[in-house]
């Protein structure tokens, strides 16, 4: 089953939580800032995301989705394997 695993950047206040519980190391905190002038977290290695959903319910602004493919509906979702 393949999922789409998107962060919000511009939803993201680069707190970090979803970095520190997750447990395949797969997300890191970007250099790049976004619109609110924060350093929103990516998948820096989303080939090892297991998609356990931690991430997602860490995150207090809710700025993580994982769905199925079938129902990934925004352009700006990633396809993950
Ligand atoms: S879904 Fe799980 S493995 Fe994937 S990035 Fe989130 S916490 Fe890490
Ligand atoms: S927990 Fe949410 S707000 Fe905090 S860094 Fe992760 S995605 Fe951004």
């Amino acid at each position: 089953m393949a999922y789409c695993y998107t962060i919000d950047s511009d939803l993201c206040k680069g707190c970090g939580l979803c970095v520190s519980v997750c447990p395949k190391d797969v997300l890191e905190i970007s250099n790049e800032i976004n619109t609110k002038g924060y350093y929103p977290a990516y998948q820096a290695r989303a080939q090892d995301c297991i998609r356990c959903t931690m991430c997602c319910i860490m995150c207090p602004d809710v700025a993580i989705t994982i769905v199925k493919k079938d129902e990934c509906g925004q352009p700006n979702m990633v396809e993950a394997k």
